[in-house]
């Protein structure tokens, strides 16, 4: 391990199951030994004039060599990994995995065979123990011989993307389903057995108003979700949407978005909303009914380990993270050459881990345990935190550091600040 801050880092898999985690000097031994897979399905029916994702709209024929391509990367991640120059911690390959997520794009577009076969390979190369499986779905691909079929195929959790109950609000970002789509989706998962259901939703989109925002937050009150995500609409150079903010233009209705502190308010007010339903607000965008938050995305934010499959998935491994080759194409190409398509390899400095450790840390509602961290990496966090809990956005509960409630809405601006 090249590098002499990763010795704060050294990870290893402690497959006995015990939770604690061992110390013994600077190294921290964690006990990761359930592991999260990630299947990146970079495919949509059109583009959603917000969306700033790598995703691209193609003919159907290329869904099955695509799939194709990531089951011989999962099936051979470690010769793959080994040809890229990633290093596993020791014991990694008897890691348990507990979570699947398949994500996009639009997973849901995809024949459910192939998801069988991405399952199948998941199976016969990983000892698993699978408890949380994910699709992300999209309200109009949704019929009830595919859901069927995913439930056979072990999926038991379902990601929409609602985004909004305004057909107005739809139409303008680009949306394929409508309002009535969401209600017909949601009654066909519910028939077939599904019992974790996700929606989300972005504030923001062209045309919101306060009274349609409060249509979509009564939509959830109806369908009952377990699981619910409130984004705030990104504005960048990645999306049409966002590009045309920036520049003044007309075509995408960037004259309709609403001001900030209109989307800051529809968040409080789902802040608001979703807490009186009883829903369990764990991280900044997520909530859940109690005993049901994500399991897979925890591991994302409590820096646990998870490989991550197909064009432009992101994996980590406790010591490093690497993401794979984003074209689609090229990620085809490179597998059926024999390449790795892992890239972007990074060594997770003892620097860059307590930034992650903070952000992360502050992005839960749980918050950060100050003296942990301090133990762990040898810091001291006062003088970090000092400017930053006068200014009244953070608060401190004994040794728990964590976003001030009033303050959620403008984390980003405390991330800022706080990585300065
Ligand atoms: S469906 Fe999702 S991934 Fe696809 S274009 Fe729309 S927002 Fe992007």
């Amino acid at each position: 391990m090249p590098g002499s801050d990763l010795v704060a880092l050294q990870v290893s898999f402690n497959t006995e199951g015990t939770e604690a985690a061992e110390k013994s000097g600077c190294v921290r031994v964690f006990s990761m030994n359930k592991l999260g897979i990630y299947i990146q399905v970079p495919f949509c029916q059109t583009k959603c004039t917000y969306c700033n994702f790598h995703t691209g709209v193609v003919s159907a024929g290329r869904f099955a060599p695509y799939v194709e391509a990531v089951c011989r990367e999962i099936r051979g991640y470690k010769e793959s990994y080994e040809a890229a120059g990633v290093t596993l911690p020791e014991g990694f390959e008897k890691a348990v995995v507990d979570t699947v997520y398949f994500g996009g794009g639009t997973p849901s577009l995809l024949e459910p065979g192939l998801l069988q076969r991405m399952m199948d390979a998941i199976r016969e190369t990983f000892e698993n123990e699978l408890c949380e499986v994910t699709l992300e779905a999209d309200p109009e691909t949704v019929d009830a011989e595919k859901a069927t079929a995913w439930v056979r195929a072990g999926i038991n959790r379902v990601s929409f993307g609602v985004q909004s109950f305004s057909d107005k609000e739809l139409v303008a970002s680009g949306r394929m389903h409508r309002r009535a789509d969401i209600y017909r989706a949601a009654g066909i998962l519910r028939g077939t057995g599904i019992r974790n259901i996700s929606f989300d939703l972005i504030a923001g989109l062209p045309h919101q108003t306060r009274e349609s925002w409060k249509e979509s937050l009564e939509g959830l009150r109806k369908l009952e979700p377990e699981h619910v995500s409130v984004y705030l609409l990104e504005v960048d150079e990645g999306s049409r949407l966002g590009l045309e903010i920036l520049q003044n233009g007309k075509r995408y209705s960037a004259g309709a978005v609403p001001a900030d502190d209109e989307m800051a308010e529809f968040y409080e007010t789902a802040c608001a909303f979703l807490g009186e339903l009883g829903y369990h607000h764990y991280e900044i965008s997520n909530w859940a009914m109690p005993g049901l938050e994500s399991r897979h995305n925890l591991k994302y934010w409590r820096r646990e380990a998870y490989l991550g499959f197909g064009a432009g998935a992101h994996s980590f491994s406790g010591t490093r993270r690497w993401a794979n080759a984003h074209d689609a194409a090229e990620y085809v190409a490179a597998i059926t050459a024999g390449r790795s398509p892992a890239e972007q390899l990074e060594a997770v400095t003892r620097e860059s881990a307590l930034e992650e450790e903070l952000f992360l840390g502050l992005r839960q509602l749980d918050g950060i345990d100050l003296k942990r961290i301090e133990r762990e990496y040898g810091v001291s966090l006062a003088e970090r935190f000092e400017g930053l809990e006068s200014a009244g956005l953070v608060k401190r509960d004994g040794e728990i550091m964590r976003l001030a409630p009033a303050k959620l809405s403008v984390s980003n601006a405390v991330f800022v600040e706080l990585m300065r």
